[in-house]
C-alpha cells in the first residue's frame, strides 16, 4: 500500500542530512544572538503582511505553536484570516504587524492545528490537492513521518474532515489536483489538472479563490502556469518564497510565504521572520522572476 518513492515524488522535503543538523545548531546560535539585539528585534514591529505557511502541527509540536501564536498576540501581531491578509497586500492597507498562516497538502493533524488556532480567534486556508482526498490516497505512512520516526504516522485530512475545517471558519485553496510541478507540466496538462481540482472541490467546499503552488519556489512555477491559474479563475497565488509585504502589490500580487515548523525553538521562527523583514525591499514582489 505505501509507495516508497511518495516521498521523493511528491514531497515537499528531503530527507534531513547531517549537513541539515549542523544547520540548525548554528541557527540557534545566530537566533539567540540576533534576537539579543534592540534593534533585530524592533524588525518585528515592522507594519507588514506577513505570511506564514506549515505542512502539519504533529502532538509534540502542538505547545510549541501555541508559544508563536501566543508571542504573536503579546507583541502587537493581528492575525488575518487569509482572504483579509490578501485585501491588505493586494491594496497596501499596512499600519502594522499583520501575519496570516496557511497550510499546505491537508494532513490529519492540521484540524488540530486550525481548533489551536481559532481559540486564538486565527483562521488559517487550507491549500488542498483533490488527488490526496480521493480514499485510495487517503493513507500515506511514509509521508511526514520521516523527520521524527517516533511520530504516529500523518494521513490526508478526509472529506469529512475538511468539512469541519470549512464548517470551523477556515478557508479551503487549490494546490493542484496532483501536486504538481508547474513549470514542468505542458499547457493542456495544467489546465486539466486545475479543472479537476476546482471540480472535485467546489461542489462539497464552495468557491476557491486562493492558489499555492506546489514545491512553492520560483523555480517550479512558470509565467504560463501564471496565467492558466489566473484563467482558471484563481484571484491570488502564493509560492513558499520567503518575504512580507509592507507595499500595495495590486490585484494578482506573487505572495510570498514563510515557512514555519512548530517544532522550531520560538527564536527561530522569530529571527527568521525579522530576517524576512530585514531582506525586504520597499518594492512589492514582482512576477517577473519567473521563468518564461
Ligand atoms: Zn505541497
Amino acid at each position: 500500500m505505501v509507495d516508497p518513492d511518495y516521498a521523493t515524488r511528491f514531497s515537499d522535503f528531503a530527507v534531513p542530512s547531517a549537513r541539515a543538523q549542523a544547520r540548525k545548531i548554528a541557527l540557534s546560535l545566530l537566533a539567540e544572538t540576533r534576537l539579543r539585539t534592540r534593534a533585530y528585534r524592533e524588525l518585528l514591529q515592522t507594519p507588514r503582511v506577513h505570511f506564514l505557511y506549515l505542512h502539519y502541527v504533529f502532538q509534540d509540536e502542538e505547545a510549541g505553536f501555541e508559544s508563536l501564536l501566543e508571542w504573536l498576540g503579546d507583541n502587537n501581531h493581528t492575525l488575518l484570516s487569509y482572504s483579509d491578509a490578501v485585501k491588505r497586500a493586494e491594496s497596501g492597507e499596512i499600519d502594522r504587524p499583520y501575519v496570516c498562516f496557511s497550510f499546505d497538502d491537508g494532513v490529519d493533524n492540521c484540524l488540530k492545528a486550525a481548533a489551536i488556532l481559532k481559540a486564538h480567534g486565527a483562521f488559517a486556508c487550507f491549500f488542498l490537492n483533490g488527488c490526496n482526498l480521493e480514499e485510495e490516497h487517503v493513507i500515506k505512512p511514509m509521508l511526514y513521518t520521516y523527520r521524527q520516526p517516533g511520530r504516529k504516522p500523518a494521513r490526508y485530512l478526509s472529506l469529512g474532515e475538511v468539512e469541519q475545517l470549512k464548517n470551523a471558519g477556515h478557508e479551503i485553496g487549490g494546490h493542484t489536483y496532483h501536486h504538481l510541478n508547474l513549470a514542468e507540466a505542458s499547457d493542456d496538462e495544467i489546465d486539466q489538472d486545475l479543472q479537476r481540482n476546482r471540480a472535485f472541490l467546489e461542489p462539497r467546499f464552495g468557491p476557491l479563490h486562493h492558489f499555492a503552488w506546489p514545491f512553492g519556489r520560483f523555480s517550479c512555477f512558470s509565467q504560463a502556469a501564471r496565467r492558466r491559474v489566473l484563467q482558471a479563475g484563481y484571484t491570488s497565488i502564493a509560492s513558499a518564497e520567503r518575504g512580507i509585504h509592507r507595499t500595495p502589490g495590486g490585484p494578482g500580487l506573487c505572495i510570498l510565504r514563510d515557512n514555519i515548523v512548530a517544532a522550531w525553538p520560538l527564536s527561530h521562527a522569530r529571527y527568521l521572520m525579522a530576517q524576512s523583514v530585514a531582506r525586504a525591499s520597499t518594492a512589492p514582489p514582482s512576477w517577473e522572476d519567473l521563468p518564461a
